[in-house]
């Protein structure tokens, strides 16, 4: 009796006290979560879940990794704390583990999200050009559809209307672009898709004048508008299109990094170096706040110079702390001991095969696409219109997963503020016996939608 009411008063105590990302909005009763191991998370009323979204995209190494908060303890105990505006060891190790994952030459700044992460890499590639005596260089270019972060300036990159139109003006200077989409907006006979949205960016530069763009903004894969993977050449159509302008390229990984699409960085699929690279989430696998900043060395060289203004003048309290970088140590170190980068490669896109296979008579599944362990399926009304499916249906999706011990995601911004595509990023060391569970349920959830 006293622990109901214990529960009681915790739930009472939430809603009088926490204001949630969700919240009031959220259709479903505020779940409070108290335990986790694997791919499985507990909740007060002693629910369990398979969280097939590893939290938001982060868990990347599942729950309940004592290793992890011994190395956090063990650092605490030793060095609880110094800025970086000095140094310590685990920042530095982190450092040099980045780059050899990286495969170039960085230096990396230490923030505390990856919005911060981003808000870093736009001064860095503004203050960058006025270092090169290019002062008129401001303007970003990003994608529609593309999520960039929470700030007003990586809301300003972001390109999702409906999560911006409140709170506008956002910072200037952002210049939105159409992302590929092979399922929307497929090959035409005249140009093909990797060549137009190659073309959308080339163009946008050359319009809004070479000299006036500091860099482009992208995800290797955009995530969070509905798993849109590009064609192979596309990214590298963009680096080149970069250097034609005179523009930086800055990769937002923070979802693709870590092994998310099966390698230890998205844009390793493209054969393409990024000018800058920007990370956070599976860093730690979200067990601490962490994210970086990877800049190459030559851009980080032309801040270079003896009077006192030319530094990179942005501080933060907690960035690189001594213990959130001594646990991502730990937490790469997991990640190539149990081989999670080639785990996610192998199984991911192997339950996208068996989706695929699956689901291919399901006539409210208009695609299902990603790489590694990182799926999209997108759910349409029509499988000849590609109208998106009525929200209500797609919630219906969810909550019959959810009732069945399965939570997954809801993305797409398909159509301002319309979440139709159904989305999967579980830990990538999630064991065979939970994706099978997976794609079982999720199967029977899409088919009852049918009857
Ligand atoms: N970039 C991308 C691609 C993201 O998905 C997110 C968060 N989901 C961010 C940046 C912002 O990260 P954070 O929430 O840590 O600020």
């Amino acid at each position: 009796m006293a622990e109901l009411n214990q529960k009681q008063n915790l739930k009472a105590a939430d809603e009088k006290y926490l204001w949630h990302s969700m919240k009031p909005y959220n259709p479903t009763a505020t779940m409070v979560v108290e335990k986790a191991k694997g791919a499985w998370i507990t909740d007060s009323d002693g629910n369990e879940y398979l969280d097939a979204m590893a939290g938001l995209w982060c868990v990347n190494v599942g729950y309940g990794r004592t290793e992890l908060a011994e190395a956090a303890y063990e650092q605490l105990k030793e060095l609880a704390y110094f800025p970086l505006t000095q140094s310590h060891k685990p920042a530095i190790e982190l450092g040099e583990k980045l780059n050899e994952m990286l495969g170039d030459e960085y230096v990396i700044f230490f923030s505390n999200s990856g919005s911060e992460a981003n808000e870093v890499a736009f001064k860095i590639a503004r203050q960058y050009h006025q270092q090169r005596g290019e002062n008129g260089r401001y303007k970003f270019i990003s994608r529609y559809r593309a999520y960039h972060g929470n700030s007003m300036g990586a809301l300003a990159a972001t390109g999702q209307a409906q999560r911006k139109y409140k709170y506008e003006p956002l910072a200037p200077g952002f210049i939105h672009v159409p992302p590929p989409d092979s399922y929307r907006r497929p090959e035409s006979a005249q140009v093909p898709a990797e060549l137009a949205s190659v073309q959308d960016i080339d163009q946008a530069m050359t319009w809004e004048l070479s000299e006036t763009v500091a860099a482009v903004i992208m995800e290797p894969i955009i995530t969070g508008g509905g798993v849109l993977v590009p064609p192979e050449n596309y990214m590298k159509g963009i680096k080149d299109a970069c250097e034609k302008h005179g523009a930086l390229l800055i990769v937002d990984e923070v979802i693709c990094g870590f092994g998310r699409t099966g390698k230890p960085f998205g844009f390793q699929h493209y054969g393409v170096q990024p000018d800058i690279v920007t990370m956070a989430k599976g860093i730690t696998s979200a067990y601490l706040p962490l994210s970086a900043t990877a800049v190459k060395r030559e851009i980080y060289e032309a801040f270079k110079g003896t009077e006192e203004y030319e530094y990179l003048r942005h501080v933060n309290t907690f960035g690189g702390s001594p213990a959130s970088c001594a646990l991502a140590l730990k937490n790469l170190e997991i990640m190539e001991k149990e081989q999670l980068f080639e785990r996610s490669e192998e199984l991911g896109n192997q339950m996208r095969a068996d989706f695929s296979t699956l689901l291919q008579n399901n006539p409210y599944v208009g695609d299902i696409r990603g790489k590694g362990m990182l799926i999209g399926i997108e759910l349409v009304k029509d499988k000849s219109t590609k109208e998106p499916l009525d929200v209500s249906l797609v919630n219906q999706v969810m909550a019959v997963c959810k009732q069945k011990g399965l939570i997954i995601g809801k993305n797409g911004a398909t159509v301002a503020g319309f979440n139709n595509v159904l989305t999967l990023s579980p830990p990538l060391s999630i064991e065979v016996d939970d994706i099978t569970f997976i794609i079982d349920t999720l199967k029977n959830a899409l088919n009852d939608l049918e009857k």
